[in-house]
């Protein structure tokens, strides 16, 4: 295996798809190896997402149930109050959480009254002593800025799919949009979190090329979401079929591999997987969960905190502390 302490900024398709369809034994072996290297491997960071809008889009993610025009169950709900926001990231706090992310189903950020009370809630969770993360659309670099003088640690932009395959799933914006967004984040000195979907319709190579796009940017994203596709009813892809588990553990190990200072975020989709499967990604690379009391991934189920602990517990794994201090140091 070769020496992996080092950063590449500049992998082929070809390599990627080599490591991605090694035997799995043998993929994951790499991964976990790469793993060890690069974190302490029984370490598990631990989120807490919020959704502080919800629905109401005008976006269309074909995968989404927040885009208003799809008929859906969410119920659309205003910006939360501040208070509010600031009470559910103390009780995350409590419960293990070193993350807190706020998330807005909006196109983009408008400069008005919400973004006001936005920059109001990062400062806030901010003196908490959580790491601050929002994803909130697309964001120009003044608006960026004003979030990172707030204290916000990371801003989540995914690019959801390849580039190639990215017209079949949203029609509203443009894969290019997606990258400005991230460039302007970079710019203001905020961290980026930012990975994808599987289970879309794509095939291996819009994985890979997907993978390519994030793994060859100047600076990796120090955290990458790998999100199963939640399949939500009355979305187009409401009956896409459900991810296969050698799928995630495929596409975790070789984002593990190709980005190995980056936190590998195992993110939806958790509540379809038993803990087993939930272990290969561990063992494949995995090393970051969004877990809460409310039982939901923005409008998506996922497991409870009590039942992420216990699950911790079993497989001899412990929240991380600090992600600040432990990761992406040469990144
Ligand atoms: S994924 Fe985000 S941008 Fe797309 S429809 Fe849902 S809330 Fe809107």
């Amino acid at each position: 295996m070769e020496n992996t302490k080092t950063l590449r900024h500049d992998w082929t398709k070809e390599e990627l798809l080599e490591i991605y369809n090694k035997p799995l034994m043998e993929l994951v072996y790499e991964a976990a190896t790469v793993h060890r290297e690069w974190h302490k491997a029984d370490e598990v960071q631990i989120s807490t997402l919020l959704s502080v809008k919800t629905g109401g889009c005008p976006e269309d993610c074909s995968y989404c149930g927040q885009a208003a025009r799809y008929h859906t169950d969410i119920k659309v709900q205003a910006l939360l109050p501040t208070e509010t926001v600031i009470a559910h990231a103390q009780k995350a706090k409590d419960n293990g959480s070193s993350r807190f992310c706020m998330a807005a189903a909006w196109r983009e950020v408008r400069d008005n009254n919400d973004f006001d009370r936005i920059i109001d809630m990062v400062k806030g969770v901010n003196d908490l002593g959580l790491e601050v993360c929002c994803t909130l659309g697309m964001l120009t670099e003044n608006q960026a800025q004003r979030l990172q003088e707030a204290g916000l640690y990371a801003y989540n932009h995914n690019l959801d799919t390849s580039e190639e395959y990215y017209d079949e799933i949203i029609s509203t914006r443009q894969f290019d949009n997606r990258i400005n967004t991230i460039n302007n984040v970079r710019k203001a000195g905020i961290t980026v979190c930012s990975g994808g979907i599987i289970g879309l319709g794509e095939t291996n190579e819009d994985r890979i090329s997907m993978l390519r796009t994030l793994a060859n940017m100047e600076k990796h994203p120090e955290s990458v979401p790998i999100n199963a596709l939640a399949r939500v009813k009355g979305t187009p892809l409401e009956n896409n079929p459900k991810v296969d588990i050698w799928d995630m553990v495929r596409m975790i190990a070789t984002a593990r591999i190709v980005m190995p200072a980056s936190m590998v975020r195992l993110s939806a989709g958790r509540i379809e997987m038993s803990e087993t499967e939930q272990a290969w990604c561990f063992m494949a690379g995995a090393n970051s969960i969004f877990t809460g009391e409310r039982q939901t991934l923005l409008v998506t189920p996922n497991p409870g905190v009590s039942e992420d602990m216990q699950m911790l517990k079993n497989l001899g794994l412990k929240p991380l502390v600090k992600e600040k201090e432990s990761a992406c140091k040469a990144n």
